[in-house]
């Protein structure tokens, strides 16, 4: 494929000065917009328009897909991006596991990385590129027909790289309320055995005005996991806020780069996994007969 050597080519164009921050995650909600707690695939740029999903597809199974997602950790995109990774059977490609994946390694790259991560300074487009690349070659290699992007691109720049690289044809954005975001990034844990990823918070708000109640349980560990819990250290109220003002700051021409070529699917969460799942693959024109089944698992 051409990918690679456009991938390749495109990394020898960057250059280490950039001052964005592939870190900076945080929640696309704005407490002056207008969102509902509703489910809206809004492919227009109009901020309210109705409901409308995306065009039908033969069988979902047989196409190549290169999608992105777009939203904060805390959101829960890496669980939608998972499931639908395993559903369409492309790889989940998510850029925070290559770096952990680089710093536990022997990689070429790692020794520079533990440096970066432990002065707490921003992972470089460059290098985050080079993994990625790294990461879409051995998949070539395998014979991986597509993929989803999760936590990437992050940035304007990052943005046009990767399309330059390749066709991104669908960008989905999955939004919560800040607040409720702050809540579900504090109640992140990790079981430091298995590396099982799982929440503590219990969102249970209820409804006023014309906004809906939200309700999203914890996603509790098993037995076996729960004495091995740990926070990741940037999970701390300080530094999750910090990334939502950084964050905000970088995803709004993200967006609109997405928005302004037709492939933003904006999705408001409708609450957790049993509600939001059904309806997420409803706006992508996924919901076909084994759709409630797979919902539940
Ligand atoms: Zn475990």
């Amino acid at each position: 494929m051409a990918v690679l050597n456009r991938l390749l080519r495109a990394k020898k164009e960057l250059s280490f000065s950039s001052s964005y921050s592939w870190m900076t995650t945080a929640c696309m909600w704005r407490s002056s917009s207008s969102a509902t707690f509703s489910d809206a695939a809004d492919l227009s740029g109009a901020p309210s328009s109705p409901i409308k999903a995306l065009p039908v597809r033969q069988d979902p199974k047989d196409r190549n897909v290169q999608w992105v997602f777009l939203g904060c950790p805390g959101v829960g995109k890496g669980t939608y991006a998972s499931r639908l990774s395993n559903r369409l059977g492309v790889p989940h490609i998510a850029t925070g596991d290559l770096v952990r994946e680089e710093l536990s390694s022997t990689g070429p790259l790692s020794k520079q990385l533990a440096e970066i991560v432990n002065q707490g300074k921003l992972v470089s487009d460059e290098i985050i590129f080079n993994l990625l690349s790294r990461r879409l070659e051995a998949g070539e290699a395998k014979g991986e027909s597509g993929f989803i992007l999760d936590g990437f691109p992050r940035t304007i720049r990052q943005a046009e790289i990767l399309e330059d690289l390749t066709d991104i044809d669908l960008v989905i954005n999955l939004k919560l309320r800040e607040d409720i975001l702050l809540e579900k990034c504090l109640g992140r844990r990790i079981c430091s055995q298995c590396g099982g990823n799982f929440n503590i918070a219990n969102i249970d708000i209820k409804g006023e005005n014309e906004k809906p109640g939200i309700y999203m349980a914890p996603l509790l560990p098993p037995p076996h996991c729960a004495s091995k819990l740990i926070t990741r250290s940037d999970d701390t109220e300080e530094v999750v806020k910090e990334r939502f003002r950084i964050y905000n700051e970088s995803s709004q021409p993200v967006e609109e780069f997405y928005r302004s070529r037709g492939k933003l699917l904006e999705f408001d969460l409708p609450g957790g996994i049993p509600e939001s799942w059904p309806k997420l693959l409803r706006a992508l024109n996924l919901d076909d007969h084994d759709g409630e089944q797979s919902a539940a698992a």
